[in-house]
């Protein structure tokens, strides 16, 4: 037997989330299972506007494929591209019984037993702001994102200064500002962040300006490309001396193969890496952890993201532990565990 079957799944949010078509109140998308002479493969796809194609243009390409199988839907389409995608190397890896990490990386790669997440403490006020930092440090968490921009540029560091204060030097801090700061305001608050000690911001400018990205360089705090690769490829923000730091979602990407050959092209320029979702369900979060494991050194990622989902396809194959989510050992991406959602028997 050969062919796409498709299941379709509505994940409720904890909180809508905000979005640049407005917010949403849930995950919508679909479970995409291959089936190539008998060898099974799962993979997800769920669109996130502004990131992806829409829903329906995901709905659509996925049930022409199905009626045309086989192919793979194109970089127009990179929520469908991930769903088939990651089944067809879902399928390859179980077929040769290794973890998905494992078969992306090939044999002889390191690939990490787990990988360190970051928490994140929302934009709080400060004595909040604070509160949750500790939780999170007390809960394991090495490595804390703060989003910035929503408060005045003063407040926002003086909440990251009391959170140092609180957690002490030891811990890694990250900002995210989403865009939100004109260009003389980020390199402001840039200042002080530096005497603080901030890894990186992501985004403090607007996802177009990649001159001004580039310009926040090389002031002692990281600069971190997420937005703006909403707007350009890889390699037009790697050319653009944009960034330190690329915050890569796979589902945006078109798939973990995709993902990792942008995480090689950016390499090579000197440019890192950071894993994160688009909150995705189970079996796209499982299959960023194992992307996240193939990457060098041991930097947390944004994958700490299924608390945000009210509710999930399936219990929770990569959850958070002392800071840190272990990699998968069955084969594939999390064994045949999800596969009776997929087929009936
Ligand atoms: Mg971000």
């Amino acid at each position: 037997m050969t062919g796409l079957s498709l299941a379709d799944f509505s994940l409720p949010l904890r909180e809508p989330l905000g979005t640049a078509k407005g917010a949403i109140t849930s995950r919508d998308g679909w479970l995409v299972g291959v089936d190539r002479d008998g060898q099974r493969g799962i993979g997800e796809a769920t669109p996130l506007p502004g990131w992806t194609e829409s829903h329906d243009e995901c709905d659509e390409t996925l049930r022409d494929l199905a009626d045309s199988w086989p192919g793979v839907p194109d970089r127009e389409t990179p929520a469908a591209r991930h769903g088939v995608t990651l089944a067809l190397h879902d399928a390859q890896a179980r077929e040769a019984d290794v973890p998905l990490g494992r078969h992306l990386a090939g044999p002889d790669a390191p690939v990490a037993d787990s990988v360190p997440v970051n928490a994140t403490l929302g934009d709080a006020p400060v004595a909040e702001t604070v509160d949750r930092a500790e939780s999170a440090v007390d809960a394991g968490y090495g490595t804390l994102k703060l989003k910035v921009g929503v408060r005045d540029p003063e407040e926002d560091v003086e909440r990251i200064r009391a959170v140092r204060d609180a957690v002490g030097a030891g811990v890694t801090l990250r900002a995210d500002a989403n865009g939100a700061w004109d260009y003389t305001t980020a390199r402001d608050v840039l200042v002080e962040l530096a005497e603080i000690g901030v890894e990186y911001v992501e985004q403090p400018v607007p996802a177009t300006e990649l001159g001004a990205l580039s310009s926040l360089r090389g002031r002692g705090v990281g600069v971190a490309a997420d937005e703006s690769l909403a707007e350009y490829s890889v390699r037009e923000v790697v050319e653009a001396d944009a960034a330190d730091t690329l915050i890569l979602k796979p589902m945006a990407l078109g798939g973990p193969e995709s993902t990792l050959r942008a995480v090689g092209k950016a390499r090579t320029a000197g440019v890192s890496s950071v894993v994160t979702t688009t909150i995705d369900g189970a079996v796209a979060r499982a299959a960023a952890v194992h992307v996240a494991a193939c990457l060098p050194g041991d930097r947390a990622h944004g994958l700490a993201t299924g608390d945000l989902l009210a509710e999930d396809v399936g219990p929770d194959p990569v959850p958070v532990v002392d800071g840190r989510i272990s990699v998968p050992t069955g084969p594939g991406v999390v064994g045949d565990s999800f596969d009776s959602l997929v087929w009936d028997g």
